[in-house]
């Protein structure tokens, strides 16, 4: 069979970048598209798509390729954990894997692999989304869900936890076939008639790309697009099996010119030269993800024995850092307690009056080692009230979800936060996955904190 790739990607009307990101090669096609703050969502769907790219159609079968994506999505969250910036990156991966005689389909979050087959259109993957399972569920029809305000809500992704399981699909290939891969931005925007049509109508891949890609802009392009055509055809020996003999990784435009590659490198300076404020917000993350990591591993010692390659060194990298995460975070609290004993032993110390040439020169002693603790306090506390002032933590204020500023923790009865904007949405209307994002406190930043609040009421 002769195989005919195109592809199109484009950041849609709306979006500032594009986080998508593509990878078409000899008999691999794959569609990604990422998430997270600032640049971390293009970071994610590219690591995926490289994860990729070293696959050899030829070969590879459903093991290998499980295998494949449980790495991408370990490496994808470990770089999460480790740069401050990327904190909770993800991205969804949908993968077609044309062998010499079986195709193989792995699929993970709620972007779609299509087949028209003798004209007729079905979709191949299952979104892993909550709508996608409220609908497996009968709970809501398809019209419910296309317009539903949590439809964007993903319940599985790469990188977002330490084990996930990919669905693999292993079909067969029929001369005629034509396959789409594309991201959310394509299906949020345009019905099926429309991918139908334009699937069976061009006789180009390239063209029927780019058409469905105009489609999705032509509806609103609330959403970046991408998406990757391949049809079978019959081979008619004059060609090679594969139009396609280079590696295509992309889009090299990510909506905002050059610029972006700059940003991204200026934002990994940034994290390496990051204060205290960064790290403190890197345990914090951390706590959560890397302790579910070791739970994992521990709980499947067979699944841990068969990637023992990888497992133990991602553990124990986790494992350090999570202590040091752990003393990152009992360290700023801790501080003002220990305060308030100190300034105890400063004032009993103070009160001392023992008379004569010794009792001044102890007094005087006293009155310096005063002085040094009075110093350290000062600079501890002010060291403190430094680093508090620079978190935020989204939590939830009179039901409604809020962004505090502070820590999200009382001492001695005092809080240290308070809420700087209360959202309009209530925790109570929000799904389960968002409802647990907010319990874990995690620590952002305003810009982060204040984004996700208006994800939250743009759903709405
Ligand atoms: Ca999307």
């Amino acid at each position: 069979m002769r195989l005919q790739a195109g592809v199109a990607s484009d950041v849609g009307l709306v979006r500032q970048t594009n986080e998508d990101s593509y990878l078409v090669r000899r008999g691999l096609y794959a569609v990604c598209d990422g998430m997270g703050g600032a640049r971390a969502g293009e970071i994610a769907s590219e690591m995926a798509c490289r994860g990729l790219m070293d696959l050899d159609p030829a070969t590879i079968d459903r093991q290998a390729l499980t295998e494949t994506v449980e790495g991408i999505n370990r490496s994808i969250a470990a770089q999460s954990a480790q740069e401050a910036d990327l904190a909770g990156m993800g991205t969804t991966l949908t993968a077609l894997v044309a062998g010499q005689r079986r195709l193989l389909v792995v699929h993970v979050g709620d972007s779609r692999a299509y087949l028209l087959r003798k004209g007729a259109l079905q979709q191949v993957t299952e979104d892993h989304s909550w709508v996608g399972e409220m609908m497996r569920r009968g709970e809501l029809t398809p019209a419910e869900a296309a317009v539903h305000p949590h439809r964007s809500v993903i319940t599985k992704a790469l990188g977002t936890e330490y084990e996930v399981l990919p669905d693999v699909m292993e079909l067969d290939a029929e001369v005629g076939d034509r396959w789409l891969l594309c991201s959310d931005g394509l299906t949020g925007m345009v019905g099926d008639g429309i991918i139908e049509r334009e699937l069976g109508e061009n006789d180009d891949p390239q063209t029927a790309a780019g058409q469905l890609v105009k489609a999705a802009l032509a509806a609103g392009g609330e959403d970046n697009v991408t998406v990757v055509v391949v049809f079978f055809g019959p081979d008619d020996g004059t060609a090679a099996a594969h139009d396609v003999d280079e590696v295509l990784l992309g889009p090299v435009d990510r909506g905002s010119s050059s610029l972006a590659d700059g940003v991204r490198s200026a934002a990994f300076r940034s994290v390496r030269g990051m204060g205290a404020a960064a790290r403190g917000r890197i345990g914090a993350h951390l706590g959560t993800s890397a302790g579910r990591a070791r739970r994992g591993v521990s709980s499947d010692p067979e699944q841990a024995a068969a990637a023992s390659d990888e497992v133990p060194t991602t553990t124990s990298v986790d494992a350090e850092e999570v202590e040091e995460a752990e003393t990152a975070r009992a360290t700023a609290p801790a501080a003002a307690p220990s305060a308030s004993v100190a300034s105890g032993a400063v004032a009993s110390s103070v009160t001392l009056s023992p008379t004569g040439e010794q009792g001044k020169k102890r007094r005087r002693r006293w009155l310096i080692i005063a002085a040094v603790v009075v110093v350290i306090l000062l600079v501890a506390v002010g060291g403190f009230a430094v680093f508090n002032s620079s978190v935020y933590y989204v939590g939830t204020y009179e039901g409604s979800v809020a962004l505090y500023h502070g820590l999200p923790v009382s001492i001695l009865g005092l809080r240290l936060s308070s809420v700087i904007e209360q959202g309009t949405v209530t925790y109570e209307s929000l799904p389960p996955y968002i409802q647990e994002r907010i319990d874990t406190r995690d620590l952002t930043t305003k810009e982060e904190g204040q984004r996700f609040l208006r994800s939250l009421s743009a759903d709405q």
